[in-house]
């Protein structure tokens, strides 16, 4: 990093395909500042037409796939950026990167009370758009470009052919607050599982950050509370009317984006183009 990075985030998804962007849902979900920056080309942007992805029996046209996860992830309340990242570069004395809470404020990542002059930041993040973002945690689903990864001492790159990034089962590299997602961590080349292990990973971030953090759900009014439980954290009770009102929403949104087939072509492999 040359200059001071001027965005501040908690967390920084490199990569919006299907991994980035269902991490980025949960992240964001839970409260935590997301920005998911994205290059936009995503392998599932090729497939002629995606048969196996979970709730859609007849298939579903990957690039809408694509766009309603992308709309998905802003509902949560993730931002999105347009743009390759170049680099990700510890930040020098970043504080409590031992993940452990040594400021006392249960989180083991917001060091905000200001013994920390990075103020828990651990990364800097730079764009091919000269955007500079500062976060405590980053989440890498760049299927198998690592490049940007150089400047991070500890992460462990396995060349097999292609790239890929050695993590844990949970996602973690050994770099504190910073994991690997779908593809990128070797998980097999299929949009399902690739969406699956982005959520896994962000569920295993907000467990290490110490988030409030029990189960993302959405549960009809009373499930816990009328059983002398309190709400678990991360957990909704919603009564019949605003159910009502969600899937009236759901249900006009989903007209919506499926009235007319996906304007954008079918994409190859660069080598089929002329
Ligand atoms: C022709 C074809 C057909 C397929 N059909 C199927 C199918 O029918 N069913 C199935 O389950 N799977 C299918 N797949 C596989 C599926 O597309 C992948 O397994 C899945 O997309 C992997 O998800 P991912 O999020 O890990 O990677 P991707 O979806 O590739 O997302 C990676 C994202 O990272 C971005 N990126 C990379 N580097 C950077 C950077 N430095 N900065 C910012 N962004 C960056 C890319 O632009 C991309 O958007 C198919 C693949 C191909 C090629």
């Amino acid at each position: 990093m040359t200059e001071g990075p001027t965005d501040s985030r908690d967390a920084v998804v490199v990569g919006g395909g299907v991994a980035g962007l269902s991490a980025a849902v949960f992240t964001a979900r839970q409260g935590l500042d997301t920005l998911v920056v994205d290059a936009g080309e995503s392998i599932l942007r090729r497939n002629a037409h995606l048969e196996n992805f979970p709730g859609f029996p007849l298939g579903v046209n990957a690039r809408q796939l694509l766009d309603l996860l992308g709309e998905q992830a802003e509902t949560a309340g993730a931002d999105r950026l347009d743009a390759r990242v170049t680099r990700v570069a510890a930040i020098e004395g970043s504080g409590d990167v031992d993940g452990d809470d040594s400021d006392g404020d249960g989180s083991d990542g917001d060091n905000s009370n200001g013994d920390d002059p990075n103020d828990g930041a651990r990364f800097a993040v730079e764009t091919d758009g000269d955007d500079r973002v500062r976060t405590r945690y980053v989440v890498a689903a760049t299927k198998n470009e690592v490049g940007y990864l150089d400047g991070i001492d500890g992460v462990g790159i396995l060349d097999r052919g292609k790239a890929y990034v050695d993590v844990d089962e949970r996602g973690r590299t050994g770099v504190d607050g910073l994991y690997a997602a779908g593809r990128l961590a070797e998980k097999p080349h299929q949009a399902a599982v690739c969406a699956g292990h982005g959520a896994e990973v962000a569920v295993t971030l907000l467990e290490d950050d110490d988030a409030p953090f029990y189960h993302d759900w959405v549960a009809p009014e009373g499930y816990f509370t009328d059983r002398g439980r309190d709400l678990p954290p991360g957990c909704e009770e919603i009564d019949a009317e605003e159910r009502r009102e969600r899937e009236a929403a759901s249900l006009d949104a989903t007209r919506e984006r499926f009235a007319d087939p996906h304007p954008d072509p079918q994409e190859t492999h660069p080598s089929l183009e002329e």
